[in-house]
């Protein structure tokens, strides 16, 4: 059977009406947050040391369920999860001048929490078969001045923990997991994000789950729990009427979650494995459809592990098609599909590292004695996230529909159509 002409040269398009934004919004987060109003207690945080220091009771019954639906000892909630990789960050103890291990595919803040105590962020390279931290890379950033590593759960793929573990244990660091894009992902059995001393979740409204902002830091050691809830509301205000002192990192902050969002939070959470496992649904059906195409990965899910798809990720192979990614990539919208991306981030080269700038206008903390030795953030330090970011990633945001059956065959269709004329995109002036 003969397709009909590509969309890009004046065909029809496969796909001529706009999927349905998902809401995952509905009468239960609405009942829950009016049952909050009428209470008149929108929040019920004090900054000093009370009961209250520590919330209200939906604050409270937010984080209850939370531990318990993630299996963790604290769940401490926040105003969003770049506040919780901040508190993670400083409950930790990391010191001014520590260097932190981050890669470069991920959202800024994963990053910025580090500059934030005025440590320093060196970035690792990620793997190509799941966009996370390749545990390789880390191990050749180390250095005598390296004290933690922020592993993420990009695009809904767990980190490859037991390896991040070994070279922490091995190197006496911490790990932070930043498992904004990855909420109820397993990884050997167990929720990415509870594999470190801190994992961090959003609840952004773009993530899986959200109340508008929000974010969630787990953990299991009694100590850095408190410490971040220290660090949420005004530490240096209380500590002083605390038994055991330890003042390091207790500058205040207020990293505060309202009730009402603590309310939505609570309805949120029971929804999240139904959410998970739509995506995970649509996700099979779409690689099961796409899985014959020449020069076409579709996504990796590594023994052991779950994917939870923020982020439905693809690499072509532009020499084996012949063809370059823009191409494709515009024979594709044009087609119809929405949410299609070829930049996912390489945070390492945004004007903040590329010109050194952070705190104040004369280049600190990379020009002060904190800054032990030269970092380097120039093109070429992460060759994988590089080549893919320039050449040959290709994301659909899959988190922000919730694609049926119909839908996916849709997309499905798509591709197959700008695949089955390839011959034509190869022939286009480039
Ligand atoms: C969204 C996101 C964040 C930040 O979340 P906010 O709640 O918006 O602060 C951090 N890290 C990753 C990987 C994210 O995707």
């Amino acid at each position: 059977m003969n397709s009909p002409e590509l969309a890009l040269t004046g065909g029809p398009k496969t796909i001529t009406r706009p999927f349905a934004r998902f809401n995952r919004i509905g009468n239960e987060e609405a009942a829950a947050a009016e049952a909050v109003i009428h209470s008149g207690r929108l929040s019920q945080f004090l900054g000093r040391w009370s009961p209250d220091f520590y919330g209200g009771p939906k604050v409270r019954e937010f984080e209850a369920d939370w531990a318990k639906a993630f299996g963790v000892k604290h769940a401490v909630s926040v105003n969003s999860a770049t506040s919780a990789l901040i508190a993670a960050l400083g409950a930790i103890g990391i010191e001014p001048g520590d260097e932190v291990i981050v890669p470069p595919w991920t959202m800024c803040a994963s990053a910025t929490a580090i500059l934030h105590w005025n440590a320093l962020p060196v970035f690792a390279d990620i793997e190509r078969e799941t966009f996370c931290i390749d545990p390789r890379s880390i191990e050749a950033n180390i250095t005598p001045y390296t004290r933690a590593i922020v592993a993420v759960d990009i695009m809904g793929h767990p980190a490859d923990m037991d390896a991040i573990s070994a070279i922490a244990r091995r190197h006496g660091l911490k790990v932070v997991s930043d498992s904004a894009q990855a909420p109820s992902a397993i990884y050997k059995g167990r929720h990415a994000g509870t594999l470190a001393d801190v994992g961090v979740f959003s609840l952004n409204y773009h993530k899986h789950i959200h109340t508008g902002e929000g974010g969630v830091a787990v953990t299991d050691s009694d100590e850095i729990a408190e410490r971040m809830r220290l660090i949420r509301n005004h530490a240096e205000a209380v500590v002083g009427d605390m038994e055991t002192l330890r003042l390091d990192n207790m500058l205040g902050h207020n990293f505060r979650l309202g009730e009402i969002e603590a309310a939505i939070g609570v309805e949120q959470l029971k929804k999240l494995p139904a959410i998970a496992e739509s995506r995970q649904r649509a996700a099979r059906q779409m690689s099961e459809g796409l899985r014959d195409l020449p020069g076409l990965r579709t996504p990796v899910v590594k023994a052991g592990c779950t994917h939870v798809y923020y982020m439905y990720p693809l690499i072509v192979d532009t020499h084996l098609l012949d063809i370059d990614r823009q191409t494709l990539f515009s024979a594709l919208v044009a087609e119809g599909i929405e949410g299609l991306g070829v930049n996912f981030a390489n945070i390492h080269l945004l004007p903040i590292y590329q010109r050194k700038i952070a705190y104040g206008s004369s280049g600190f903390p990379w020009n002060s004695s904190l800054c032990r030795r030269p970092i380097d953030y120039g093109k070429g330090i992460c060759p994988v996230a590089e080549e893919l970011q320039d050449a040959s990633y290709l994301g659909l945001h899959w988190c922000a529909h919730e694609l049926d059956r119909d839908e996916v065959d849709l997309l499905i269709a798509a591709f197959r159509k700008v695949w089955s004329r390839l011959h034509t995109l190869r022939k286009l002036p480039r």
